[in-house]
């Protein structure tokens, strides 16, 4: 029976570094207990990328250690492909459900969505500086806008963690400055400003939850 859809886009990240990862070694290394150790730690990995399983997801997904070559390699890939969840379609009016105090909001370029390739969906109105992040939690679709400067030199984005050319975004929260009725705090995060290029590199949502979560505290 075809399993329904369980791997989000950074969990698939997490299988792609990993089997490259294996690959890698068992093409470069001729000792047997490196090659064990490496399965092992691919095997935690995946694993660790994933808060539950079934006993079918993770038979699908511990076919990994069982791989040699290339070709293997890749059709294990592609067969997971058809267990990717898709993000859910950005439409106008879910943009205005989740911004609904910006009248103003910046609909996204329609060209820019493809299905399952993203853990959260994040586009900038260059216009006014403001950068909008939809991400979906527990079934619930979030949407966090703030105001970015584009940092003149590269460095690490608190979502991917990679480095890159990356936008210091600041977000008004909606706890207040202590002390101040009038005033609510602030939070700033770098983050890259490319959200394609962020979500083909994330492997784990946390740094994007976090950030959410402060912004959202009150
Ligand atoms: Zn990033």
């Amino acid at each position: 029976m075809m399993q329904k859809p369980f791997i989000r886009n950074h969990q698939f990240n997490v299988i792609n570094n990993e089997a490259a990862y294996l690959g890698r070694t068992i093409r470069t290394s001729s000792d047997a207990s490196v090659i064990e150790a490496v399965k092992y730690n691919v095997e935690t990995k995946i694993l660790a990328a994933f808060p539950e399983l079934t006993d079918t997801q993770k038979e699908l997904l511990l076919f990994i250690i069982k791989l040699r070559t290339e070709q293997e390699f890749q059709d294990y890939l592609d067969a997971l492909a058809a267990y990717r969840i898709s993000f859910p379609e950005v439409t106008e009016q879910l943009v205005r459900e989740l911004f609904p105090k910006n009248k103003k909001v910046r609909q996204p370029d329609p060209s820019l969505q493809h299905d399952y390739s993203y853990t959260y969906f994040g586009w900038p109105d260059i216009g006014t500086s403001r950068m909008y992040l939809i991400y979906e939690h527990q079934g619930e679709m979030i949407g966090v806008e703030g105001k970015y400067s584009l940092n003149c030199r590269k460095d690490l984005c608190c979502i991917c963690k990679g480095f890159g050319e990356v936008a210091l975004v600041t977000a008004i929260s909606r706890k207040k400055v202590s002390g101040s009725p009038e005033y609510y705090k602030a939070i700033g995060n770098y983050m890259c400003f490319k959200s394609h290029e962020c979500n083909s590199r994330i492997t784990d949502p946390s740094g994007l939850e976090r950030f959410i979560r402060d912004v959202n505290a009150k």
